[in-house]
């Protein structure tokens, strides 16, 4: 549903979407064939704007499809709500290290011939109601396929749908098989040959995160072949699960991280899930000055991501100069967008991500009393934070909010901004920039997790509740340091007033004296990052385990 890219092309909304533009990316580096289908958000996902007060407000963001994609020739029709609507296709190309191209196709309902409720189904990314959500489902998955053939994609092997919004693509590979066979019932034989093509990727640890369709409005904007298949499958009662579907029609499903693996089968019980931990793409999330730093010394670290295994190797001067530089680039940053100075020698805390309740961002605020005495007493802090609220989340909003009114009430001591229209490039100059990067999810909610990963590729530690990726990545000390505690196989029940403590205890009694007192040792925690967690966080790896287990499998 959402593939991020550049930040010019405003065409996902978060981790998901920046997840699956880094997973082309090391598909294109590996020469791993493939072509990813998305639909053309041509209203984008929104410009956020926040004013003094911490209200945010959404603007429409405009861009330049053309000067970014190539229009194919040639359209297809497909169905929907008992009218013809007909589907173009944009194209990007993301070029691998060694040149390998992978196409992206963006599809487009934006058309003269379609009528107006039809034309504006591309519009927008997670915009509108229950019935516009399943017609643009339907543009995805079933218009996918057709556009796939339309272009001549006619011998791919393996369709791995990206979370749930994509599974009526099973629909139309079995009907292809139902056209080409020319008969009305499927047989066993059938089934498990769409089967065979079919892999899954669940990215939502919540039930109420995954796609769900009353009957009525599936009859209403589905073809009459589409609800039968749906009904022979066993795939629909009173509603139809998309993720069901998926599960049903897949011969491979994983989570996204170990814990969200085992999260996943005790929703989904009896599914086997396996998990395949998320990566990102490690040339696109160094910064250039630590860039310069891995060129000089671990030559082929940009094919071979492995090879930033020996980064214990550069010397400590180096990757503190490298950070430093990065770091004078965001405060610059901060400076130009909000007026507010940051010193370059205090240590800095990031927070990004999208503001939904379960990331808990206001935690960090929770007692405001301690924190003073913590930056008085034991060394200077400094804070920003990004995120954008989904438009009608009025609780991530208040969250914003309530952020910016601590902020406020500490401004004459402890430091901090609240950064709008957090995106892509706003990600690469916080996630490169600060001393630490916070993270305060309620367990077990964070299916994994992205942004620390790209932190860690540029040498900064995590301070993380204990879930997601963070449970893999985390060596007390040594990459980072745990807010919460681990429970064996259990997940932890979230308490929040218990985690707050611990990450002021962290920060007072581990970090800070550690980042004032003992800089070399901390040194040696950032270049931990980059060999222990660069090395293996990256989509390289991932993509080396989606072909062995899931594409080959
Ligand atoms: C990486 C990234 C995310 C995902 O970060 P999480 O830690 O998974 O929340 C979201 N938005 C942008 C712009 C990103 O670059």
């Amino acid at each position: 549903m959402e593939i991020g890219i550049i930040a010019e092309m405003p065409t996902y909304s978060g981790g998901l979407g920046v997840l699956a533009g880094d997973t082309i990316r090391a598909a294109a580096d590996l020469r791993v064939p493939m072509v990813a289908v998305t639909l053309l958000h041509r209203n984008g996902y929104c410009h956020q704007r926040i004013d003094a007060d911490g209200n945010q407000t959404e603007e429409v963001f405009d861009w330049d499809i053309e000067k970014f994609l190539t229009k194919q020739p040639g359209t297809i029709t497909l169905h929907v709500e008992s009218t013809e609507v007909e589907v173009a296709v944009w194209q990007y190309e993301v070029e691998g290290v060694g040149g390998f191209r992978i196409p992206v196709l963006f599809l487009d309902t934006d058309l003269p011939g379609n009528a107006p409720e039809h034309r504006n189904l591309t519009h927008n990314l997670y915009g509108g109601d229950q019935r516009y959500r399943l017609c643009q489902e339907k543009v995805l998955g079933i218009g996918g396929v057709r556009v796939l053939r339309e272009l001549g994609y006619n011998a791919i092997e393996r369709f791995h749908m990206n979370e749930g919004h994509a599974s009526l693509l099973v629909c139309e590979l079995l009907d292809e098989r139902r056209r080409a066979n020319k008969h009305d019932v499927l047989g066993d034989e059938e089934i498990e040959a769409v089967r065979r093509l079919c892999v899954f990727t669940t990215h939502t640890p919540v039930p109420a995160g995954h796609d769900k369709f009353s009957r009525e409005l599936v009859n209403s904007v589905l073809h009459g072949r589409t609800t039968e298949l749906l009904d022979q499958l066993d795939c629909m009662d009173d509603s139809l699960n998309m993720t069901y579907l998926a599960l049903n029609l897949s011969h491979y499903v994983n989570g996204v991280a170990k814990r969200h693996g085992q999260v996943s089968r005790e929703m989904f019980a009896p599914y086997p899930i396996d998990s395949i931990t998320n990566g990102v793409h490690a040339a696109r999330w160094v910064a250039p000055p630590m860039q310069k730093v891995l060129d000089a010394h671990l030559a082929s670290w940009r094919e071979d991501n492995y090879t930033l295994r020996t980064a214990t190797s550069i010397p400590r001067h180096e990757i503190w100069a490298a950070h430093q530089e990065s770091k004078n680039t965001l405060i610059d940053h901060i400076k130009t967008v909000s007026g507010v100075e940051f010193d370059p020698e205090v240590f800095t805390i990031g927070f990004a991500r999208r503001a939904a309740a379960y990331k808990r961002a206001d935690m960090f605020y929770d007692d405001l009393e301690r924190l003073l005495r913590i930056h008085n007493v034991v060394g200077k802090i400094q804070v920003v934070y990004a995120g954008k609220a989904h438009p009608s989340d009025e609780v991530g909003k208040d969250i914003i909010r309530r952020i910016v009114h601590a902020q406020k009430s500490l401004a004459h001591s402890i430091k901090g901004v609240y950064l709008a229209d957090y995106d892509i490039e706003l990600c690469h100059l916080m996630a490169a920039g600060v001393d630490l990067w916070l993270n305060t999810p309620e367990p077990p909610k964070e299916a994994s997790g992205t942004s620390g990963m790209k932190a860690a590729l540029n040498g900064i530690p995590s301070l993380s509740v204990l879930d997601g990726w963070w449970l893999e990545g985390w060596i007390e000390g040594q990459t980072g340091w745990a807010i919460g505690r681990t429970n064996g196989d259990a997940p932890t029940p979230a308490n929040r007033h218990e985690d707050a403590a611990m990450l002021y205890d962290k920060l007072e009694y581990l970090i800070l004296p550690l980042f004032y007192e003992r800089r070399t040792d901390f040194i040696q925690v950032m270049r931990n990052c980059i060999a222990l967690n660069g090395s293996f966080f990256n989509t390289q790896r991932m993509m080396s385990q989606y072909v062995l287990k899931a594409y080959f499998g």
